[in-house]
């Protein structure tokens, strides 16, 4: 069993011990996340989040993919969240590399690359592939755009509805701070509001 496999298995016994707060399926304070994966960011601590409280959906970039989509629509639609966060954060590893690069070091080898002053190396030992021709990695160029295209294009998606407000934010790792990008904001805006609950 590796080192890190007993580690986990281990906080889980801790956790296990003094777990109390199931909360609901649908999320207690119906709202969403979608942010990076970046181990930096812990959105329970950041947004004071609770077992139960609030989705939160993660991938490289905090990116608005086909599948982060797919888990937001399910949270709406489902799951009855009724507000969305797409937060992004600073010196995201998201733009550290292009397409062209990662394309390029996978197909020398599917081993761990490493950075240097003079960027990206392949060091594995191949064979490589050449399916991530195929793949949008959706890297990031400029950050605070970056979270205008997101949230602009789940405000435009067909299924998502124009009653969410969809915020946008850039988390400081250096502080943790949550800063508003407001252009983001202005395009989350709800198109029409929500039909009364009768
Ligand atoms: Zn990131």
């Amino acid at each position: 069993m590796s080192k890190i496999l007993k580690e986990v298995l281990a906080a889980n016994e801790q956790y296990v011990s003094r777990f109390g707060d199931l909360g609901s399926l649908p999320p207690a304070r119906r709202f969403a996340i979608l942010t990076c994966m970046d181990a930096r960011l812990d959105p329970a601590r950041f947004a004071g989040l609770s077992e139960g409280d609030a989705h939160v959906i993660r991938n490289a970039g905090g990116r608005a993919s086909d599948d982060a989509i797919r888990s937001l629509v399910i949270s709406y639609k489902l799951l009855g969240t009724r507000e969305w966060f797409v937060i992004h954060h600073t010196d995201c590893g998201m733009e550290k590399f292009s397409d062209d690069t990662i394309r390029t070091l996978l197909s020398a080898s599917l081993e761990t690359a490493t950075l240097d002053a003079s960027g990206w190396h392949d060091v594995g030992r191949g064979p490589g592939s050449s399916e991530a021709q195929y793949f949008d990695f959706l890297t990031i160029r400029d950050p605070e755009e970056a979270v205008v295209v997101d949230v602009r294009r789940i405000r435009r998606h067909p299924l998502v509805s124009g009653a969410i407000p969809i915020y946008g934010y850039l988390y400081d790792v250096r502080t943790g701070q949550l800063i508003e990008v407001p252009a983001a904001s202005r395009e989350g805006e709800p198109v029409r509001s929500e039909a009364p609950v009768p």
